[in-house]
């Protein structure tokens, strides 16, 4: 039988977690995180027999550090492995993992578990975004309602008092897929803030798409039965959107608006790494992790509004 990827020491063991995060997140050596002093031999490593594991010094500013200082590990006493544990369960879930789930299986709190999952979401979203698309380059736009299951009981008299959030989706062709809640955000300032300029956009006829800020803007009409034109369709979007409706709707039953960037970022960020193109679940939870530095007050700004 082949060897369980949940056997490994880093699972298990805090010195294997760490140096498994330090090979992704210093694959030159370590870096001093005060003076960027990353000079292998001025930086030594603490070893007394109370001293935290992974803690190492800079001979250049004579600071102490670990791995985890300026990543979303920094606020948080949970032990390395155990992070890496919640990240692999949400980077290997193809629909994502509810905060239950995670809390019965790392045997932690409910509000741990649920602190960890939204750190591990937020640092699955990209830095810095470029725009998607280009001269030449086709990107897809839809959206799509997030309405609640009719299963889920709603109590007696309830009556609909906030609008269902929609997900507005966008994909270069052969590229990424992001997608951002449209509340409070006009189509059109979207589509200006992540699409470049010079990109042809492919759409239905719905009339928010009207106005694209794009060179090119061709759209076919669902309503007259067409859905594919040449390089117009919105067929990409359309799988990614069965996957997300079932894992928001089925796995995360009741997702909070001003929260839902942070569950979109984890969609994408498993569509954008899908095992399709070559990435197994242990890649992608090495990606994962990678994208955890310098993220931490990224997260805390995250929730100030
Ligand atoms: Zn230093």
């Amino acid at each position: 039988m082949a060897k369980s990827v949940l056997s490994d020491a880093r699972f298990h063991n805090e010195e294997a977690a760490f140096a498994y995060v330090e090979a992704e997140l210093w694959p030159n050596g370590p870096v001093c995180p005060h003076c960027e002093n990353a000079d292998a031999s001025k930086i030594g490593r603490l070893q007394g027999k109370t001293t935290r594991v992974g803690l190492r010094k800079c001979y250049a500013c004579r600071k102490p550090f670990t791995v985890r200082i300026g990543t979303i590990f920094e606020d948080s006493h949970l032990p390395l492995r155990l992070w890496l544990q919640a990240i692999h369960l949400l980077c290997s879930s193809k629909k994502g993992i509810s905060t239950r789930q995670l809390q019965r299986t790392l045997g932690c709190g409910l509000k741990t578990a649920w602190h960890l999952g939204h750190r591990i979401r937020h640092a699955m979203a990209p830095g810095s975004p470029e725009q998607l698309g280009g001269f030449g380059k086709v990107v897809e736009a839809d959206e799509t309602e997030l309405a609640r299951s009719r299963k889920t009981k709603r109590p007696e008299g309830f009556r609909r008092k906030t609008h269902n959030p929609i997900v507005m989706s966008l994909v270069e062709r052969g590229g990424d897929i992001r997608s951002t809640t449209m509340d409070h955000h006009s189509a059109v300032g979207l589509l200006r803030q992540h699409v470049h300029p010079d990109s042809t956009l492919v759409t239905d006829q719905a009339q928010h798409y009207k106005f694209a800020p794009v060179a090119d803007h061709q759209a076919v009409d669902h309503s007259k039965f067409e859905w594919v034109r040449g390089v117009a369709h919105t067929n990409t979007l359309e799988g990614f959107f069965s996957v997300l409706k079932r894992g928001l709707i089925g796995i995360y039953q009741h997702v909070d608006k001003k929260h839902l960037d942070r569950y979109l970022a984890e969609f994408d960020f498993r569509q954008n790494t899908r095992e399709k193109l070559g990435i197994n679940d242990v890649q992608r939870t090495a990606l994962a992790v990678q994208g955890m530095a310098g993220k931490r007050l990224m997260y805390r700004d995250s929730f100030v509004g």
